[in-house]
């Protein structure tokens, strides 16, 4: 029997509503439940696929290929569960399917509204793709009072009516702030918030509240008192050292309790200690290196939410602390100047988009080659790696990606026709920009002997892709007698997947994002041997 927890947020947006719904999964995976997250996104975009980095922060992608919201990623790191494309859905994707629906003449002649067509497709999305899952956490984007937040909390109302407690579960989160004038802690917003949650028919059953200091026992039993709440159901959230913190923190308190004693169910405590280690590793390293992360979208820095995380994971494989320095390409651009590389251990050039920027990405992997400090290229820092060698040591001076424009020697050209599974996939320059990339998981052959082989420990691997643009196989010899091995390659062979160098102490470029399958308590092997080296360059230093 599945059961049904709904979070939803108010008085402020930003209160971490995401990682709640991943400690919350977290907690109670480790009490022995089989758990799966998903986030209901009111935006009107079919996903966020199409909106600026700088919007929206990262596009996560799950394996099978769908473009989604951030928090799929804190899921994905708190449970190790892979989520899928049935895991988010907006109201682009709801509008899209009953307008749909509505020319195919599905609704007979009715007149379609918001409720009950729209509020039922969300209700059958919420209650699709489900198998022996014990709990689905499902999270509500946005903050109570939103207006298109209004048709997804009618139609987790309705799921709730139609469950009943036994099997569905509300929780509000919402912020307690301390007003420094009055010396306290104000509950009115609490009680705000709430009231405006049950105008809409939901009386959340937990109220977690989030705030900056110790919250008086007298406070939380008023906040349950004028939230209707039972006592013991109103719950402080803490501000912590480390996002890691946030399952045991969340336990101590007796959010899992809470949990459990609502729907009736006796479970062991949870067995936590697997974040207990995780975060005696990120409060007590053995030292630290400075990574430079050279990318673009450097001003918001939830752009590079999975990449961050990932690096740091790396720290937690090699116990010691990652500082990064973030710095926008375009500097380098500036007067040749690279000052900012000297002092750091490892470079990094993550996924991006555009010409804007590009050079000095390009001069990041030239600084990185030549001085023999540790490279990562992902997607984007791969093919600007390429272009570098392509120029600099393939006598290429013209090389280029076609994403900006016709070049002369386009050693990174856009995918036109590709292999999924056995089926072929097709694009041209003039498709729909939406959802229409190599998307989701691809294997890869690694080619034995090499260091991502020694890296992955296998022949063959499956990662996540996001990208339109390919580094064309048709260079693979001119560059290879370069010095750069095409040590990954798609199974047909077809697709340059994975470079290095050899005699580099750790250079490595790949077309996929080996971030988005980190987690804190299984580091990616590319970020764990990443950070390994380097630690040996700060040795050097
Ligand atoms: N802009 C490049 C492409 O589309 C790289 C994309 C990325 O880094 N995710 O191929």
């Amino acid at each position: 029997m599945t059961r049904f927890i709904f979070i939803t947020g108010g008085v402020v947006s930003s209160l971490g509503k995401g990682l709640t719904s991943a400690a919350i999964g977290a907690l109670l995976q480790a009490r022995g439940f089989k758990v799966r997250l998903r986030k209901l996104d009111p935006y009107l975009n079919v996903d966020p696929g199409t909106m600026s980095p700088y919007q929206h922060g990262e596009v996560y992608v799950t394996d099978d290929g769908a473009e989604t919201d951030l928090d799929l990623g804190h899921y994905e790191r708190y449970t190790g569960v892979a989520s899928r494309r049935s895991d988010n859905v907006t109201t682009g994707q709801i509008y899209t399917d009953v307008i749909a629906r509505e020319r195919r003449g599905d609704y007979l002649g009715a007149t379609v509204q918001v409720i009950p067509h729209v509020t039922d497709a969300i209700k059958a999305f919420i209650q699709s793709d489900i198998g022996d899952e014990d709990f689905v956490v499902c999270e509500i984007g946005g903050t109570v009072g939103d207006i298109e937040g209004l048709p997804f909390l009618e139609a987790i109302r309705q799921v709730g009516n139609e469950l009943g407690s036994e099997r569905s579960l509300f929780i509000h989160l919402t912020l307690v702030p301390y007003i420094a004038s009055a010396r306290e802690l104000k509950t009115k917003p609490t009680q705000h918030s709430v009231k405006e949650l049950q105008s809409l028919g939901i009386q959340p059953d937990i109220v977690v509240c989030r705030s900056d200091r110790e919250i008086p026992a007298s406070a939380l039993q008023k906040i349950a008192l004028f939230c209707n709440v039972r006592k013991g159901a109103a719950i402080q959230a803490l501000d912590v050292d480390t996002i890691y913190a946030v399952p045991r923190a969340y336990h101590e308190e007796g959010l899992d309790g809470a949990i459990c004693r609502h729907f009736g169910i006796e479970a062991p405590p949870p067995d936590l200690s697997i974040w207990d280690e995780v975060v005696e590793r990120i409060r007590r390293p053995d030292g630290e290196v400075t990574i430079g992360v050279v990318g673009k979208y450097t001003s918001l820095l939830d752009s590079y939410k999975s990449l961050a995380e990932a690096l740091s994971h790396g720290g937690v494989a090699n116990n010691v602390r990652v500082k990064v320095n973030w710095l926008d390409s375009e500097i380098f651009e500036q007067n040749g100047t690279i000052q900012q590389l000297e002092n750091v251990h490892g470079i990094l050039v993550p996924g991006g988009f555009g010409e804007r920027g590009a050079e000095g990405k390009i001069a990041a992997a030239k600084f990185a080659r030549e001085r023999q400090v540790p490279y990562f290229g992902i997607c984007f820092g791969m093919q600007m790696a390429v272009i570098e060698a392509a120029r600099n040591l393939a006598a290429l001076p013209k090389a280029g990606s076609t994403e900006f424009g016709p070049c002369e020697d386009p050693v990174v050209g856009l995918l036109t026709e590709w292999m999924h599974g056995n089926a072929v996939e097709r694009r041209n320059v003039d498709s729909e920009k939406g959802g229409t990339m190599r998307l989701g998981a691809y294997a890869c052959d690694v080619q034995p002997g090499s260091r991502t082989h020694e890296v992955y420990g296998s022949d063959r691997i499956s990662e996540r892709h996001r990208h339109r643009y390919e580094v064309n196989i048709n260079y693979r010899e001119v560059l290879e007698r370069a010095g750069m091995r095409f040590c990954g390659l798609s199974p047909d062979g077809e697709l340059p997947e994975m470079v290095e160098f050899p005699e580099h102490p750790w250079f490595i470029g790949v077309q996929f994002h080996p971030e988005l399958k980190s987690k804190p308590f299984a580091p990616h092997p590319l970020f764990t041997s990443f950070i390994e080296a380097a630690v040996q360059q700060s040795r050097l230093m």
